[in-house]
C-alpha cells in the first residue's frame, strides 16, 4: 500500500504511472531476468472515509477492476464499483444456495435436420428460478458462476438433471434410439482436473450411457491448449460421448487443429445466421458456405444456430448446411412441453423401420468415428 499525501487527486495518474513503470523493470532471479507487472487500485479520501480499512477495501475493489481490464493498468475507485461488487456477491451467495435447493431448471432446445425438421438431439440450457426475479437466463449468472468456481457444482447438477431426464424419457418411450442430449461445458468446467471422473460418477449414479450425450465446448476454450484438449476430447469419445465445437466462427480455431481434434460437429455461431438477411450475397453467407464445406470435407456435422425465419432456413439449406437450431424450429422449452414432439419422433422412426424405408435425409444413425490424427509437432 502506498499512502499519498496530496491536496488534489489529478497528479495521482503520474505517480501511478511511475510506480507501474518502475515495477515493470526486469530484475534478476536465480540467474534469469524476471518481469512482473502490477495492477493498481486507487481510493481517494475525498470519498469521506472513517477508517483505514475502508480505504484499503475500496482500493482493493478498484484493483480488481484494473485487473479485469487487463494487466499493468490502474483504476480509481468510484461508488458504482462497490454496488457492482455487492451485487455480484449477492448473486454468488444466492446462486450457491440455488444449486442445492432446487431453484435451477433445464430447458431443452431441439437440433433438427434442415431437410425434414427431424430432431437429432436436444441441447440442455440452464435457467434459474431466482426468488424476486422470476426465471432468469444464463447471461445473468454464468459469469459469476464461472468467476467464483460455482460453475463446477452447477455443471454437475446440469449433467445429473440431463441424465435424469434421459432416464425419464427412455422409460416413457420418448427417446429415439439415436437421440442425444447436449450439455455445455464452460472454460472452468472443461479444464477442471476432475472433469472425466465427475462425468463418470454422474453417469454411474444415474445409470445413463455416455452414448446419450454430447458435450459442447466453445472454440476459445479448446484453442487455449488444443494439445491438452485432445486428450480430454478423446477421453469423452472413448466413453461414447460426442463433442461439438460451440459458437464456431467467433474465436480463433487453428485450421490445423481442426484437422486432428476428434470433434464431431461445428455449431456455426448465430451471429452469422443473423447477418444473412442484411446481406444475402455478402460475407456472412460466404463464410457459412465455406465453414460448411470445410466441416463436411473433414467428416464433421454442421449445425447453424439461431435460425429464426423460414427464409433463413431455406437459405441455409441451399448453402448445404445439414442441421439447424433456433426459434423457428422450437425455442428452448421445459421437458414436459417437448414430450409430444419426442413421442411423434419415435412414432415416425418406428413407422419407417416397419416399412423398411429411411427418411429423405438418410437414417438417424451415428456417423462412423473419425479417427484422430496425431497432432503435428510445433516449431
Ligand atoms: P449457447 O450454447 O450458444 O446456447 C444457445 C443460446 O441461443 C441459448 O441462450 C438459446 O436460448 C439461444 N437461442 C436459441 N435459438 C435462438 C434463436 O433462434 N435466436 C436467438 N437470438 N437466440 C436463440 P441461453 O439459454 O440464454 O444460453 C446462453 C449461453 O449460456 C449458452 O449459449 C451457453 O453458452 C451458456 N449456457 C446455457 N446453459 C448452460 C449450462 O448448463 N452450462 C454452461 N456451462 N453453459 C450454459
Ligand atoms: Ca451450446
Ligand atoms: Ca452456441
Amino acid at each position: 500500500a502506498v499512502l499519498l499525501d496530496m491536496l488534489d487527486v489529478a497528479p495521482v495518474d503520474h505517480v501511478v504511472d511511475r510506480l507501474l513503470r518502475s515495477l515493470a523493470q526486469p530484475y534478476p532471479l536465480g540467474g534469469n531476468d524476471v518481469v512482473v507487472t502490477a495492477s493498481i487500485g486507487v481510493a481517494s479520501s475525498a470519498t469521506g472515509y472513517e477508517s483505514p480499512e475502508e480505504v484499503l477495501r475500496d482500493a482493493d475493489i478498484a484493483m480488481y477492476q484494473a485487473k479485469a481490464a487487463g494487466r499493468g493498468t490502474f483504476a480509481t475507485f468510484d461508488a458504482s464499483m462497490r454496488l457492482k461488487v455487492l451485487d455480484r456477491l449477492k448473486t454468488e451467495t444466492e446462486l450457491r444456495y440455488a444449486i442445492d435447493h432446487g431453484q435451477l431448471e433445464l430447458h431443452y432446445q431441439p437440433m433438427v435436420r434442415m431437410c425434414d425438421q427431424r430432431v437429432t438431439s436436444l441441447e440442455a440450457l440452464v435457467r434459474w428460478r431466482r426468488p424476486g426475479h422470476g426465471l432468469i437466463g444464463p447471461a445473468e449468472f454464468l459469469e459469476v458462476a464461472e468467476d467464483s468456481g460455482l460453475i463446477v457444482p452447477l455443471g454437475r447438477w446440469v449433467l445429473s438433471e440431463s441424465c435424469r431426464q434421459i432416464v425419464a424419457w427412455e422409460r416413457e418411450g420418448r427417446m429415439g434410439p439415436a437421440l442425444r442430449l447436449s450439455v455445455n461445458l464452460s472454460h472452468r468446467e472443461f479444464w477442471d482436473a476432475r472433469l472425466i471422473p465427475q462425468i463418470e460418477e454422474v453417469l454411474n449414479n444415474e445409470g445413463v450411457s455416455a452414448e446419450r450425450l454430447i458435450f459442447e465446448i466453445t472454440e476459445g476454450v479448446i484453442m487455449n491448449d488444443p494439445e491438452r484438449a485432445l486428450g480430454l476430447i478423446q477421453a469423452l469419445h472413448d466413453r461414447g460421448a460426442l463433442v461439438y465445437i460451440d459458437d464456431f466462427g467467433t474465436g480463433q480455431t487453428s485450421l490445423e487443429a481442426l484437422h486432428w481434434l476428434p470433434v464431431d460437429a461445428l455449431k456455426i455461431d448465430r451471429g452469422f445466421v443473423a447477418r444473412l438477411k442484411q446481406d444475402p450475397d455478402g460475407r456472412a453467407a460466404e463464410l457459412v458456405r465455406v465453414i460448411t464445406a470445410l466441416a463436411m470435407n473433414l467428416g464433421l456435422d454442421v449445425i447453424c444456430e439461431g435460425v429464426e425465419t423460414s427464409w433463413q432456413a431455406e437459405f441455409l439449406r441451399e448453402l448445404g448446411c445439414p442441421l439447424g437450431q433456433g426459434y423457428l424450429f422450437s425455442p428452448p422449452a421445459p421437458a414436459a412441453q417437448l414430450s409430444p414432439l419426442l413421442a411423434a419422433e419415435v412414432a415416425t422412426t418406428t413407422a419407417e423401420v416397419a416399412t423398411a424405408t429411411t427418411a429423405p435425409g438418410g437414417p438417424l444413425v451415428r456417423r462412423p468415428d473419425r479417427r484422430p490424427v496425431a497432432p503435428t509437432p510445433r516449431g
